[in-house]
């Protein structure tokens, strides 16, 4: 070692030497650099990158011995022999490629060590080739010692270098990589220079021009320098190209193009974020469902263009509230969700104000102008909540909340009260799931002729058996179908079975069929008839449809138009709960209903109320003067039959005269049998989830 170091002190121009470390150092940042980028690519631009490590390589190993070898003094004069010295470098660049190659080839789990060795081989190669192309007066001895050891420690210390930027131990390990290079390289030529002695022969000083020396060093430097700066360059560029591609790409992931608001999944991240340094440092999180009112009708009214301007327009606003610690995502169509790490109420009230100031205020386009407004569920961490999964829950229930009240457009959650909610989810789920699993049964409940006392036809009503509550009654449970839109499948998958179920009928008596507000409103329904019709081979005659005025209220004209083409099919219309809500002459003056059904109220109290018994006097006469049936629902006694007869009633249903019951049980009773159709076929069909009505069935009084 000291040897060395006396070698480099003694024999050579320290100043070419420091421009030649310098040479080596960058040129060895650059080669670690772009055998790095090599490494991570692929295809042709792996080839491209290898090419560009070789060249840099190529160009500090050869340069850094050339001029360290012009800092060589060797007290005699010297000359190059310019082939060997092409030579030379052409090994250094092709021995770096060659090694880069193999190292990044994966073949085996030692190719780094062993490109990395090819690399200081290659090193070494091209050293001593150099030392062939010098040409000195004098004599030359080489201590094979020297030599050996050179040739040992550039393979080994260009291994560990190729294996360290391989495999990244740790931080750092690129400047690491880069030293341990450089070492590989110097060491070599100061090694092999103390193992390189020379004894001049003659001083013949014309030979030897140290300032032209000096020079080239220097001119060789700069190329070195210029083609390393190239390397290094082209890495640098590739590197903001890639950086600014992933910073797009990141964004474009983590972000909603529309509004350019956070996304949901940065949402979640952020709120986990914020839940932790709550968890750290005390202190509360509020969370802040945003749902925008009427946002649906805003597009099916005036165009998703209309839509998408009214989401730009408050997601800008909600973006240019937001002070320190608090956050807005867009997590969902028309929602919005806020984060807000607050100390005192007063800062979250006043957090919650903007939101709905900027909610409030008009949008305005070229040709419209809306006040949206939102509704605001907001749960606290960890008041509410212990983990980010409940704290969404609880907001969305509190949100759900603020939906559906009027004048609170922001709901605080609260347990007692979202329990409620939350149990009404829970049972839609359960519906859902009820019905999928094909859990539900129709019930029939007889109508009869009070002159005759013949039956006229039977209602289906849906029943649900459920695993905990038992048997629910449908008046709860259709609510929560309304609610969640399994109205319209439910209530297609009623009508399609009452009438495959009717068609079997023997004697063929009328089937009535409920229908919701909801699957008269959205759904092509005339469509829907004709088809359940034909498919299950019901005339149309045979078939009633009763619904109540709350479900012709909604549109009454197109009401009246889908129901009018319906009637002209040959299906019945009944007018259902009559009585109970608006009961207007002018919608039976509007519509020819088939049958006015007389709400059971009024039945329930016929022998005690005068008043009762008025209404009951009125309807039967407004129904005799418009020409329409009636029907009294509920007759439960002999008294109140009698006292509907006398009052001219056409038709009665209730307990006294049956119960609502599976049809296996209208065809034990004898009421009907079934045409080609086997009741157990009919129970299997439906699981027979249900038994019997949950009442226990009344003999049936009228004969068929
Ligand atoms: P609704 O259309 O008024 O049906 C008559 C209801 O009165 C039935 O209740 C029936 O069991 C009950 N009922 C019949 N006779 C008597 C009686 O003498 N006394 C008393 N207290 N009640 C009697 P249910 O089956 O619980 O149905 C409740 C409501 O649920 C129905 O009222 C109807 O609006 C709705 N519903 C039932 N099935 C369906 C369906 O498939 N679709 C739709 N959309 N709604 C249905
Ligand atoms: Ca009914
Ligand atoms: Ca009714």
């Amino acid at each position: 070692m000291m040897t060395v170091v006396t070698c480099i002190v003694e024999d050579h121009n320290i100043w070419l030497v420091l421009v030649a470390a310098f040479v080596c150092a960058s040129g060895s940042w650059a080669v670690i650099c772009l055998f790095e980028r090599a490494s991570r690519t692929a295809g042709l631009q792996r080839a491209g990158w290898h090419f560009l490590a070789a060249v840099a390589a190529g160009a500090a190993i050869w340069c850094t011995h050339f001029i360290a070898m012009l800092a060589y003094q060797p007290g005699a004069p010297v000359s190059l022999d310019p082939v060997l010295t092409m030579v030379s470098l052409l090994v250094a660049i092709g021995g770096a490629g060659c090694g880069f190659i193999v190292a990044a080839s994966g073949l085996t789990r030692f190719a780094p060590v062993l490109g990395g060795a090819s690399v200081g081989m290659a090193i070494a190669v091209m050293h001593y080739t150099g030392m062939l192309a010098y040409r000195v007066q004098g004599i030359i001895t080489w201590d094979m010692g020297y030599l050996l050891t050179s040739i040992v420690l550039s393979v080994t210390l260009s291994a560990i270098a190729v294996e360290l930027i391989t495999r990244k131990p740790r931080r750092g390990y690129r400047s690491l990589s880069a030293g341990v290079f450089f070492l590989a390289i110097i060491v070599l030529h100061f090694t092999g220079m103390t193992a390189f002695k020379v004894t001049p022969l003659l001083v013949d000083n014309e030979f030897s021009n140290p300032a032209a020396m000096q020079a080239l060093a220097l001119a060789v430097a700069s190329v070195a320098l210029v083609i390393v700066g190239a390397g290094l360059a082209s890495y640098m560029i590739d590197d903001s190209a890639r950086t600014e591609t992933l910073d797009q790409l990141r964004h474009l992931a983590l972000s909603d193009s529309l509004t350019g608001l956070p996304n949901r999944s940065s949402f979640s991240s952020r709120l986990e974020r914020k839940l932790d340094l709550a968890n750290e440092t005390g202190g509360q999180v509020a969370l802040i469902g945003i749902d925008l009112n009427g946002f649906k009708e805003i597009n099916d009214l005036h165009g998703h263009g209309a839509g998408d301007r009214v989401l730009q327009v408050l997601g800008d606003r909600m973006k240019n509230l937001l002070q320190d610690g608090e956050f807005i995502a867009r997590t969902g169509g028309d929602e919005f969700t806020a984060i807000q790490r607050f100390v005192s109420y007063a800062g979250l009230e006043e957090f919650i104000n903007r939101l709905r100031t900027a909610l409030f205020e008009p949008v305005k386009g070229a040709d419209f102008e809306f006040v949206t407004g939102g509704s605001l569920g907001v749960a606290l961490y960890p008041d509410n909540a212990t983990s980010a999964e409940a704290l969404i829950t609880n907001v969305d229930l509190a949100m759900y909340r603020a939906k559906a009240h009027i004048s609170h457009n922001v709901c605080y959650y609260d347990q007692s009260t979202d329990d409620i909610v939350r149990a009404r989810r829970g049972l839609a789920k359960d519906l859902r799931e009820a019905f999928e699993n094909n859990e539900l049964d129709i019930h029939y409940q007889v109508q009869t002729v009070v002159a005759t006392k013949r039956i006229s036809g039977f209602e289906a009503l849906l029943r649900w058996n459920h695993p905990v509550h038992g048997c629910m009654s449908p008046a709860e449970f259709i609510p929560l179908a309304e609610e969640s839109g399994l109205i319209l499948q439910l209530g297609e998958w009623v009508l399609r079975e009452a009438c495959a179920d009717a068609a079997s009928w023997k004697p063929p008596f009328k089937v009535a069929v409920n229908l919701s507000p909801a699957q008269f409103v959205h759904a092509d329904l005339s469509k829907l008839i004709i088809e359940v019709l034909m498919s299950t081979g019901l005339p149309a005659d045979r078939l009633e449809l009763e619904l109540t005025e709350s479900a012709i209220l909604q549109d009454k004209e197109g009401a009246f138009s889908v129901l009018r083409r319906i009637k002209a099919l040959g299906v019945n219309i009944a007018l259902d709960d009559f009585g109970t809500g608006y009961s207007s002459l002018d919608m039976l003056r509007s519509f020819p209903f088939d049958k006015i059904k007389l709400d059971r109220s009024f039945i329930h109290e016929a022998e005690d109320s005068l008043s009762a018994k008025s209404i009951i006097r009125a309807v039967m006469a407004l129904g005799k003067s418009l020409g329409i049936p009636v029907l009294a629902e509920g007759i439960e006694t002999e008294g109140q039959l009698t006292l509907l007869g006398d009052e001219g009633c056409d038709e009665v249903q209730g307990f006294l005269l049956g119960r609502p019951v599976p049809i296996s049980q209208l065809v034990d009773s004898g009421m009907i049998s079934l045409n080609g159709r086997d009741v157990r076929t009919v129970r299997t069909r439906r699981g027979d989830a249900v038994a019997e009505d949950a009442h226990t069935p009344e003999p049936a009084r009228p004969t068929a």
